[in-house]
């Protein structure tokens, strides 16, 4: 079923509901763009819908993988990376594994992800996930009710990871480091005043 858009920006929400294809907004580079950093031919799709008839995303939510395929082969870079549905994506790689066309609609979401944090486009709680991973080494980090549950359960109140083993953190931080993550994250949101 499909799931009306609530993303709290009436204009972008407006834009994708138009569904005209206005060749002003196609920017060929993007599919190349798309090829190059996820390593599929997107050109290939051929439009069956089987990835978005198998994505568990599709039924609760307006996320169609489908439509960004066919938004990367026409160039519609803007509408692709400024669509919040973008990151509703699970990266569980059923559409992969079933695509007739032996194609990696996964990693072609991926790839638009890498181009959207390019821009700046990232959804605000996965920056916190950044942050949080940075600092905890978890992106959701325990608690005091899950502690307490995992006692009820015979277990250990912290798991074996980084929350037993926080020296470990510094290395976590060094890979995010190199790739500037947390310092864009930090930089976004302050940006916004958040
Ligand atoms: S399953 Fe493959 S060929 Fe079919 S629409 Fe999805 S990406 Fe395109
Ligand atoms: S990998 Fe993403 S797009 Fe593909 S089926 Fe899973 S959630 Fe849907």
């Amino acid at each position: 079923m499909a799931r009306v858009k609530d993303y709290g920006n009436a204009e972008l929400e407006e834009k994708l509901r138009d569904t005209s294809y206005y060749t002003d907004d196609s920017n060929p580079q993007f599919l190349e763009d798309v090829k190059k950093i996820s390593r599929t031919a997107a050109n290939m799709c051929f439009q069956c819908g089987t990835c978005t008839g198998s994505c568990p995303s599709a039924p609760r939510s307006s996320y169609r993988i489908r439509l960004f395929m066919r938004k990367g082969v026409l160039g519609l870079e803007q509408e692709a990376l400024n669509d919040p549905d973008l990151w509703l994506c699970t990266t569980c790689y059923s559409c992969t594994d079933r695509c007739p066309r032996d194609l990696a609609p996964t990693d072609v979401i991926m790839a638009m992800r890498n181009l959207a944090f390019k821009y700046d486009i990232v959804p605000r709680n996965f920056l916190k996930t950044v942050q949080l991973i940075y600092n905890t080494g978890h992106g959701v980090p325990n608690n005091d009710v899950n502690r307490a549950a995992r006692e009820k359960l015979g277990l250990t109140r912290d798991p074996a990871t980084t929350h037993s083993y926080p020296e470990y953190i510094p290395g976590i931080q060094k890979i995010m480091d190199f790739y500037k993550m947390k310092e864009n994250a930090d930089r976004i949101l302050a940006e916004e005043g958040q």
